[in-house]
């Protein structure tokens, strides 16, 4: 372990203060219900809430192998992205025909998680102060002045920054350009799933935490989901299982885990935030494929994510991997070239989560038995805002309603496959590399250009 990352705890700095750990008990024997949400992170939830709005004699179960809130939706950058598409671009590139709409659908999702936040009084420290993207490189820097068009033709407000513009802002050697964006937000992850279990609850969902859903079958009339202690008979099932091992099958060929690396600093001081100006209070992310993340928190510190992605063999997801010292100490290692005038500023936390990623960087969408069980999973690291556009299509796919969302091309159309190991560990090896010396060269190799005409990459 590194000097700089000795004292940091080994857990999300969201958790301080926060009720963490399970509240509800496993439930025996035999029940019934008319659907069953498997997971209870943002999507889980949502789904509850959705469900239960649209009907609210519904009998809603939902079951959590750990507790609410202990993946990703408890310990995520916080950043509030009015985006379905990944990005503006990306959505230009797959859905050219359809890339308004789904704008139009995300600023709506976001305004109305914005107004249902305030409605049921959670405390989320959710501020709308939108992000700037910053670039390391002359090459990002001209790719960031040329995404001003993309943006404003489409309806988005966003500025364009020069070295001196952006060092009067955020004052970093590391910058030499900025495109500061005035949509999405940022949020406090944790406090968030926790509101929204409480609103569900409030509704009249039942939330099982430490219970696992073993298995899915058909049975007379509907569906039995079954936990190491009991079988739930229901009509209706809605997966929204992210990265962890999926109950069906199919899913594991579209969905690959990868583990994102997380540092939290000290509070810091009115005198040390000065040293780096950050008066908008903004969230902060680097232009590059290999980007940092990061934001202050309602106490001032200092939360610093990303760069490293981390695939391992055979999509494995185990609660050790959300530690990584190599990643860890990376992360000090920028944030100290970064910030070097925070060199007295200690890492408080560090900690790690797993991403459900896709190869088009969207969620996936469909059903199984008969249209009795529906997904949405593969948000691929913008799910905190998309996660609820995504319980909303399940549920419609669930209904069987034709809406707005489920006429979507990106709704309706499949990611394209990963390859299955030991293959997919070398795939995403090897893209990861080349994604890497575009970051260093600005040009984009063959490998990657040729996955880019079949809709293919590896984000996270
Ligand atoms: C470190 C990190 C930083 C991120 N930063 C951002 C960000 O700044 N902005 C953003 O938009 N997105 C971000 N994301 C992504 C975002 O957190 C996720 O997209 C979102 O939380 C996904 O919500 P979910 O409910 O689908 O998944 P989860 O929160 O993972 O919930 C799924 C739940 O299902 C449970 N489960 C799985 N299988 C079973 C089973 N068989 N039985 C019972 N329960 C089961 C799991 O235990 C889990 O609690 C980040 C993610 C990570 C890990």
């Amino acid at each position: 372990m590194s000097a700089d990352l000795r004292d940091a705890e080994p857990r999300p700095v969201w958790w301080e203060g926060a009720d963490t750990g399970p509240r509800s008990e496993p439930p025996a024997g035999r029940h019934n219900a008319d659907l069953v949400v498997i997971g209870a992170g943002y999507t889980g939830l949502w789904a509850a809430i959705e469900a239960l709005t649209d009907d609210p004699s519904l009998d809603v179960v939902v079951l959590e192998q750990d507790w609410v809130g202990s993946a990703a939706s408890g310990r995520n950058g916080g950043f509030v992205s009015e985006s379905l598409t990944h990005g503006i671009a990306h959505g230009e590139a797959m859905w050219p025909d359809e890339v308004d709409e789904l704008m139009h659908l995300g600023r709506q999702n976001v305004s109305q998680i914005v107004e249902f936040v305030e409605r049921h009084g959670i405390d989320a420290d959710l501020r709308m102060v939108g992000k700037t993207t910053l670039a390391r490189t002359t090459h990002q820097a001209d790719a960031l002045r040329a995404a001003v068009h993309t943006h404003t033709r489409r309806g988005e407000k966003v500025e364009f920054l020069d070295r001196a513009a952006v060092r009067a802002d955020i004052d970093s050697p590391a910058f030499v350009a900025g495109l500061r964006s005035y949509s999405g937000g940022l949020v406090d992850p944790m406090a968030l799933v926790q509101g929204l279990r409480r609103v569900a609850e409030s509704m009249g969902a039942r939330i099982f935490e430490q219970t696992r859903a073993t298995g899915l079958h058909a049975s007379p009339g509907g569906l039995t989901v079954a936990t190491d202690r009991a079988q739930l008979r229901c009509a209706r099932v809605l997966l929204a299982s992210n990265a962890f091992p999926p109950l069906l099958r199919r899913l594991k060929a579209w969905v690959l885990p990868v583990y994102d690396y997380v540092l939290a600093t000290a509070p810091l001081s009115g005198e040390q935030l000065a040293r780096v100006g950050w008066s908008q209070n903004q969230g902060l992310t680097d232009a590059g494929n290999e980007f940092h993340y990061f934001r202050r928190t309602r106490d001032d510190r200092i939360l610093w994510g990303g760069y490293d992605a981390v695939y391992h063999f055979g999509n494995r997801v185990a609660s050790e991997l959300e530690l990584r010292h190599a990643s860890h100490r990376l992360l000090a290692q920028h944030f100290r070239q970064t910030f070097p005038q925070l060199h007295d500023v200690p890492f408080t936390h560090r900690w790690g989560g797993v991403i459900d990623t896709t190869s088009r960087f969207t969620p996936i969408f469909g059903t199984a038995h008969q249209g009795r069980v529906a997904y949405a999973v593969g948000f691929t690291g913008l799910g905190v805002a998309s996660t609820r556009f995504g319980a909303r299509v399940a549920l419609d796919l669930l209904a069987g309603r034709r809406t707005e969302r489920t006429r979507l091309k990106a709704v309706t159309g499949m990611a394209v496959p990963f390859p299955p190991e030991p293959l997919r560990w070398p795939a995403v090896a090897l893209t990861r590399a080349a994604l890497a010396r575009e970051d260093e060269t600005g040009r984009r190799g063959t490998l990657l250009r040729v996955l880019d005409r079949f809709g293919v990459g590896f984000n996270s």
